[in-house]
């Protein structure tokens, strides 16, 4: 069944008509689900009780159920949600002196495989909705309602490749920035892409307001290809070419983000490179401290390599900011609350399947796991995504 925060406001609508309603219903619908924040039918008061009977019929709530959450000293906030299917995502609260930010996931996994990221550990196992994505948002703001705050940004920068699921994003953007919706200005919101280029260029048509950010990371193909695998299919003089057309087409600054992985993209030569290559365009560079993740081997550079870095683009007059650390108490990488939970599911089935061994050892019905379904232990998600086998390193 769909979730209520799958519709946009003119499926709304359309939903309303098609039950012989008036299109204002949809006014009062969405004023009760965006600007009230009520989270069950039966709170929407001013509706009759058939017209909440039929939204019961149709739709769900929130599509996403909290698992976890984890709050650093700084006050930001990691979620793990559950979906209806069992997928497990993750979301962050951040607190910066502007307002309140999110940080949505898109996918559960990600296909760019991206050599130093938490999110490209394990494959795509499916888009997310716009509902599930709006689910993680509305489940923030409770919280936030708690303290009578708001959400005032969204960055599209969580698990997951946006751009590979165009129309969903775009959906739940558009509610979230609608003013009957969540009212969040579109300068408000951010999308970040690892540069698939024909997204980016119907991107550029829509003429939207929501800011742009490219993951870039390297300054040449031969360093970039190596650390991300979508530069073979999309190669720098073609990223670039896009990034012209959107500059183009919206006379928008776009931000270019750029890890800065120890001895690997970090030095002297890499920041003059890079410093040429983004001299034509209007942007600015984000320097984003890494996150390490376990599996990967990857070392941050320590905070005065940041800077030598920092300096030369500015000589070389480039806008550059070095983005603060968040949550650095906590997994502060995104994925990878998201990993370790699937990594724990996996310890839990293990347990369970060498306790049905012993049980088989003990007594002879071990066909009678096998029936309810208990004895198919490997057949999980953690499999299923390609996770790499701790057991076997
Ligand atoms: N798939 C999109 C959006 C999600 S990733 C993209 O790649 O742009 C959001 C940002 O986090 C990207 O710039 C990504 O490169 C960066 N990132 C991934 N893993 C990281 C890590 N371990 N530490 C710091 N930044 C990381
Ligand atoms: Fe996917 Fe972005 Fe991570 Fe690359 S950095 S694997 S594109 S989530």
């Amino acid at each position: 069944m769909k979730s209520i925060y799958d519709m946009s406001y003119k499926q709304m609508e359309e939903w309303c008509e098609s039950k012989g309603w008036k299109k204002f219903r949809t006014q009062q619908i969405f004023a009760w689900l965006y600007k009230e924040r009520v989270y069950d039918f039966d709170l929407m008061t001013n509706l009759s009780k058939e017209t909440r009977e039929e939204l019961k019929k149709d739709f769900t709530f929130n599509p996403l159920e909290l698992v976890r959450k984890q709050v650093a000293s700084d006050g930001t906030t990691k979620f793990l949600f559950r979906t209806a299917d069992g997928a497990l995502l993750e979301s962050v609260l951040m607190i910066f002196d502007y307002g309140n930010s999110i940080c949505v996931s898109s996918q559960v996994g990600c296909n760019m495989g991206c050599t130093f990221c938490a999110s490209g550990l394990t494959k795509k196992q499916r888009d997310l909705t716009s509902g599930e994505m709006m689910g993680q948002v509305m489940h923030v703001q409770a919280e936030l309602d708690k303290k009578g705050e708001r959400l005032s940004h969204i960055v599209v920068m969580g698990t997951g490749e946006p751009f590979d699921n165009y129309d969903n994003v775009m959906n739940f953007l558009f509610t979230a920035n609608h003013d009957r919706g969540l009212a969040i200005g579109s300068r408000h919101i951010t999308i970040s892409t690892s540069g698939i280029v024909p997204r980016i260029k119907q991107f550029a048509d829509g003429h939207y307001q929501y800011n742009l950010a490219i993951s870039l990371h390297a300054p040449n193909d031969k360093l970039r290809s190596q650390i991300m695998p979508i530069d073979r299919a999309y190669p720098l003089d073609q990223l670039m070419d896009a990034v012209a057309y959107y500059s183009k087409e919206n006379n928008r600054k776009l931000t270019f983000e750029y890890i800065l992985l120890k001895g690997v993209n970090d030095s002297a030569e890499h920041a003059h490179e890079l410093a040429r290559l983004l001299r034509p365009y209007t942007c600015y560079v984000n320097l984003i401290p890494y996150n390490s993740v376990d599996e990967h081997g990857y070392k941050p550079v320590t905070r005065a390599e940041a800077m030598k870095f920092y300096d030369i683009l500015k000589k070389e007059q480039i806008q550059v900011t070095i983005r603060k650390e968040h949550g650095s108490d906590i997994d502060a990488a995104c994925g990878q609350l998201r990993i370790k939970e699937l990594r724990k599911e996996k310890e839990r089935k293990q347990a369970k399947a060498l306790q049905i061994q012993q049980d088989q050892k003990s007594k002879p019905s071990f066909k009678a796991a096998m029936v309810d379904g208990t004895a198919n232990v490997y057949d999980d998600a953690y499999e299923a995504n390609e996770m790499p086998d701790p057991d076997k390193e």
